[in-house]
């Protein structure tokens, strides 16, 4: 069995309730909630915790229409070498590049050594100036589909809120 907790393949799971949630857990994380039986009739009153809510968006995510549905573009690993490259080929200097963009020099060679990450806006304008692709397709949702739905666990989910 998956502890639904901590993903842990164990042969034992307690049925018990973390916040409100009715979760399979493996002895170690029994400790972080009480056992199902105890908290009967006592349940589903008030707003639904934030973990159920989570859960419940985690479970809307991965329907599996949503396998053909989750290509994004985003920004590639390399784009500092990219522009820098791109730059050097059409024998601009960081300034001038700069200049172009309507950009400061400082943030140019903050993204060719890969300190900073370009927003969206200027993705856009280095693409365009350039005339190199910094964005491409990824798929984060076939990753998730790859290694089952237990990649994110209740422990994940706490581990977040913090
Ligand atoms: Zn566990």
């Amino acid at each position: 069995m998956i502890c639904e907790m901590c993903g842990k393949n164990v042969t034992f799971c307690k049925k018990v309730t973390i916040e409100g949630v009715h979760l399979e857990v493996c002895t170690e994380c029994a400790k972080f909630g009480t056992e199902a039986r105890k908290e009967k009739g006592k349940e589903a009153t008030g707003p639904k915790p934030v973990i159920t809510q989570r859960l419940e968006s985690r479970e809307k995510r991965s329907r599996p229409r949503d396998i053909y549905e989750g290509v994004e573009k985003d920004l590639v690993d390399d784009y500092a070498v990219r522009i820098r490259d791109a730059r050097q080929v059409k024998g601009l200097t960081q300034k001038d590049l700069a200049a172009r963009l309507n950009e400061r020099v400082t943030i140019i060679s903050k993204i060719e050594t890969g300190d900073m990450r370009p927003d969206e806006k200027l993705i856009v304008k280095l693409q365009k100036e350039l005339g190199v692709t910094l964005k491409e397709k990824v798929s984060t949702v076939v990753a998730a589909k790859e290694s089952g739905p237990q990649t994110l666990t209740l422990a994940d989910l706490i581990k977040m809120q913090k």
